[in-house]
C-alpha cells in the first residue's frame, strides 16, 4: 500500500498558454537508521583518527554531514532508546532509567511512519522489553544479547540460539530484510541497531590475531584524582576496578575469585559470580570459535600474572579494555560497509537517508573510566552522521547543538509527516540543508535518574550545557551541589570552577537557565 501523499500529483501552470503539466514529486525517502551501543565519538575516524580507522562508518560522513556537537538527554541505554523513539525527554516518555518499565502503548515515530505507509523493521538490540508497536518486521536480541550464539525474538517468537557473531548475524538479517523491502512498493524505515560495542566487548574471531600487540594512546587523565568532584570520586566505573574475568578476559586457572567490583560492588548476592558468568559467555562459542579463542585467552592469563599488583597493572588493564572495545567497533564498521555496498548495488543509495548514531557515548579511559551516565563530555556526546545525497552536501560538517530527540522529527519531516505537538525534538532538516535558523538552541538540558544503589553508583544529576560552559547540579542526597566547567579552557572537565569568583556571572546565568529549561520542557 502506498501512502496517499506519494500519489499526489502537483499541477504546474505555465503562462504561455500550454496545457497544465503534471509532475510527480520525488518518492519519499527510505530510511536506514543505524545505531550502535556505547559508541564514543573518539572511536570513529571521521571524528578523529587517534584510536581507530573506520572506513565503512566514515563513508556516511564523507558522503553526508558529520555533527560535531551531538548529545543525548539521559546517557544510559534503554532511556536513550525511548527518547529517540518518542522524541521526548525521559520525564515525559516515562523511561527514566534501565529499571523502570517502558510504556509500549505510547507514540513512536516508527509507528507514525508505519501508519503513513512505510514498511518498518527493527533488527538487533531494542532493549525496551516489549515487541514494539507499528513495526512490521521485528528481530530483536533478548535483553542485552550475547556476542556469540545470540538469541533473537522474531515477531513475538523466541528463537533458538544462532551460532555466529552478533554484529554479522544482525547485518545478515538487515540485508535480507532490505532485499525483501526493495521488491515492495512501500518506502522502508529500517532500524539497524547493533549490540556492539556494549560491554563485555568480545571481538569476532577474525579480530583476535595480533590484537594483544595493539597499543592505544593513554588519556592524560587516566589517573584522575577526582579533586573537587565528589560524585565522580564515588562512582564505581574505574578501569582499575573492572572485572578481570568478564571484562578483561582473564579466565580459567589464571583468575579465581575475580578481584574487581565491575560496577556491581553493591550487589550482596552470594550467587553473583563473574567468573561463572564469563565461563557461560565463553560456553556459547562453537568448537571452531573456542579454538580461535584458546591461544588468546592463554596469553591474556599469562600477561595478567606478570602485571598483577605492579605499577604497570592499570595501563595493562586500559590496553586490554581498549583492544576489545576497538575490535568490537571494527566489526560494526565492516558490517555497516556491507550494508552501504548493498544500497549501492540495489540502486537505493540516492533515495535513502542513512543515519549513524549511538545510544550514547562512552569513557575510553578518560577520568580512569569505562561506562557512561555522567553529563561529562565523553558520555554526554554521541556520534551523529547523516547521509542523504538528494539534500545533504558531501563532506559537510555541523557544529550546532543537536539532541537524540531531534532524530524522530527530522525523519518525519523528510517523510512529509507532522509529529504531534508534544514531541520535543526539532527537525534537523534546515541544518542538513546548511541553513541553520537564527534562533537555533544555544544550550541543552540533561538529566540522569538511575538510583545510586544501582550499577556504577552514579549520583543523580541534571544540568545545562551551552557552547562554552556547563553547569551540573547533583541532586542525590549526600552529593548535593554544583559543578561548573569552562569547556574552552578545560575540555576534559578536571577543574570544577563553581567557587571561582571570575565565573560568578556565568554561574548565575546557567542556574537561571536550568530553571527556564525545566519550565520549557515540562520537567516536574
Ligand atoms: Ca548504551
Amino acid at each position: 500500500m502506498r501512502h496517499f501523499l506519494s500519489l499526489l500529483l502537483i499541477p504546474l501552470l505555465y503562462t504561455c498558454g500550454s496545457a497544465p503539466e503534471e509532475v510527480t514529486p520525488p518518492p519519499r525517502p527510505n530510511i536506514l537508521f543505524i545505531m550502535s551501543d556505547d559508541h564514543a565519538q573518539r572511536a570513529i575516524s571521521a571524528y578523529t583518527d587517534e584510536l581507530i580507522n573506520t572506513p565503512g562508518l566514515d563513508r556516511i560522513a564523507n558522503e553526508g554531514m558529520l555533527f560535531r556537537n551531538s548529545f543525548v538527554t539521559n546517557s544510559i541505554c534503554a532511556p536513550s532508546r525511548a527518547a529517540i523513539l518518542t522524541g521526548k525527554y525521559s520525564h515525559l516518555n516515562g523511561k527514566i532509567d534501565n529499571i523502570s518499565p517502558f510504556n509500549p502503548n505510547q507514540w513512536t515515530f516508527t509507528e507514525e511512519l508505519h501508519n503513513a505507509g512505510y514498511r518498518t523493521s527493527l533488527i538487533g538490540k531494542h532493549h525496551l522489553q516489549a515487541v514494539p508497536r507499528g513495526v512490521d518486521e521485528f528481530r530483536g536480541l533478548i535483553g542485552q544479547g550475547s556476542y556469540y550464539s545470540p538469541r533473537f525474538v522474531h515477531n513475538g517468537d523466541t528463537l533458538d540460539a544462532e551460532p555466529g557473531y552478533t554484529s554479522t548475524l544482525i547485518t545478515d538479517y538487515v540485508i535480507e530484510e532490505l532485499k525483501r523491502n526493495a521488491g515492495g512498493d512501500q518506502p522502508f524505515c529500517m532500524l539497524y541497531w547493533h549490540k556492539a560495542p556494549h560491554r563485555n566487548w568480545m571481538p569476532d574471531t577474525s579480530d583476535l590475531p595480533g590484537l594483544l600487540d595493539r597499543r592505544f594512546p593513554v588519556p592524560a587523565n587516566l589517573r584522575d584524582d577526582y579533586k573537587g568532584r565528589p560524585a565522580a570520586q564515588h562512582a564505581d566505573m574505574r578501569i582499575a576496578d573492572m572485572f578481570t574475568s568478564h571484562d578483561l578476559k582473564v579466565t580459567g586457572d589464571y583468575q579465581y575469585p575475580d578481584p574487581g567490583t565491575g560496577g556491581a560492588g553493591f550487589i550482596k548476592n552470594p550467587n553473583f559470580d563473574q567468573v561463572k558468568n564469563t565461563a557461560n559467555q565463553l560456553g556459547r562459542l562453537t568448537p571452531a570459535q573456542q579454538k580461535a579463542w584458546a591461544p588468546f585467552l592463554e596469553r591474556v592469563g599469562k600477561e595478567w600474572l606478570e602485571v598483577k599488583g605492579t605499577t604497570d597493572e592499570l595501563e595493562w588493564r586500559y590496553q586490554r579494555y581498549m583492544q576489545d572495545y576497538i575490535a568490537s567497533v571494527e566489526s560494526v564498521d565492516r558490517n555497516v560497509d556491507r550494508v552501504l555496498d548493498y544500497l549501492d548495488e540495489a540502486g537505493l543509495a540516492e533515495n535513502t537517508i542513512v543515519i549513524y548514531t549511538s545510544d550514547q557515548g562512552f569513557y575510553l579511559g578518560e577520568h580512569g573510566w569505562y561506562d557512561k551516565r555522567f553529563m561529562y563530555e565523553e558520555s554526554h556526546r554521541t556520534p551523529l552522521m547523516i547521509r542523504y545525497p538528494a539534500v545533504v552536501k558531501a563532506e559537510s560538517e555541523n557544529e550546532d547543538l543537536v539532541l537524540n530527540i531531534d532524530l524522530s522529527s527530522t525523519l518525519l519531516d523528510f517523510a512529509g509527516v507532522t509529529p504531534p505537538d508534544d514531541v520535543q525534538g526539532v527537525s534537523l532538516r534546515p541544518l542538513l540543508e546548511d541553513n541553520t535558523p537564527d534562533d537555533w538552541r544555544e544550550d541543552i538540558y540533561y538529566r540522569y535518574y538511575q538510583q545510586m544503589d544501582s550499577y556504577h553508583r552514579v549520583a543523580r544529576h541534571e544540568g545545562v550545557r551551552g557552547e562554552r560552559y556547563k553547569l551540573i547540579h547533583f541532586t542525590e542526597p549526600g552529593f548535593e551541589g554544583y559543578e561548573l566547567y569552562d569547556l574552552d579552557e578545560d575540555p576534559t572537565e578536571m577543574d570544577n570552577r563553581i567557587d571561582d569568583p571570575m565565573l560568578e556571572g556565568v554561574k548565575t546565568v546557567l542556574m537561571e537557565r536550568i530553571k527556564e529549561q525545566r519550565i520549557a520542557l515540562k520537567v516536574d
